[in-house]
């Protein structure tokens, strides 16, 4: 579980000689599941995919807004887009780049304070796994959606049965994990499907740091527009007098 970092930190920050150096923090939650469109990246999947047609934007609007059911939009939008297996390459190439400020360095802490981390994401598996491999995060933590191709490399469908892209989906997710894994809950996430999620878990941390749905900062246990802020509900910084 701990002493996977991300790439690209400094090693001496592991090699724990310099005196003057903070201790780790502790984790506030063994789990924490994250949402990853719009909290884990400043993007939207499903519209980068769309390539700005203005017909998908307005249908992920008004699911994230909780206007409109998600499996009704889910399958209408795909079917709109029937994203080929390039478009989902290139969609994982933009999630790479896309990461929230702070995004990783808290979920290598997280790690290395034995805390669990889970994406749960309506997002497409395929073009998640690379942002969830750069992260440490195994592909058994990474809840989403698969889509399939053809030979050809052309969309061929989605995973129907997936929870995810039904109204609850996450919730049913999340206890799913949780019947698994003992231990205290986080969610972390911006959308409506994440708030519908936070009676599974022990504090919903509603984020708005790329978009704010009034819905989900009136409703979370707590709400945060940066990952500073998130972490700080995440991490316990030992060594930090009134840290807490
Ligand atoms: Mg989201």
């Amino acid at each position: 579980m701990s002493g996977r970092r991300v790439t690209g930190e400094p090693p001496e920050e592991r090699a724990g000689e310099a005196p003057a150096r903070q201790p780790a923090p502790t984790a506030r939650f063994r789990l924490v599941f994250l949402d990853v469109d719009s909290t884990l990246v400043t993007i939207e999947g499903i519209d980068v995919l769309a390539g700005g047609n203005p017909d998908v934007a307005k249908l992920t609007e008004a699911a994230m807004n909780g206007e409109v059911p998600l499996d009704e939009v889910y399958g209408r939008r795909l079917e709109i887009i029937k994203p080929a297996r390039a478009g989902i390459d290139a969609l994982a190439q933009r999630y790479l780049g896309s990461l929230i400020d702070g995004a990783a360095d808290t979920i290598a802490a997280l790690h290395d304070a034995g805390a669990i981390v889970h994406l749960v994401t309506a997002g497409i598996e395929e073009a998640i796994l690379p942002l969830a491999t750069r992260l440490a995060i195994p592909p058994r933590a990474v809840h989403a959606v698969k889509v399939t191709f053809d030979a050809n490399g052309h969309y061929a469908g989605y995973d129907r049965r997936s929870f995810l892209t039904k109204p609850g989906g996450k919730d049913l997710v999340i206890r799913d994990v949780r019947a698994r894994t003992k231990g205290n809950a986080a969610l972390v996430g911006d959308g409506a499907s994440d708030l519908e999620a936070a009676r599974a878990v022990d504090l919903f941390i509603g984020f708005g740091g790329v978009a704010i749905r009034t819905k989900v900062k009136e409703n979370a246990d707590v709400f945060a527009t940066s990952m500073r802020d998130v972490r700080r509900h995440l991490l316990e910084e030992r060594g930090t007098p009134g840290a807490d």
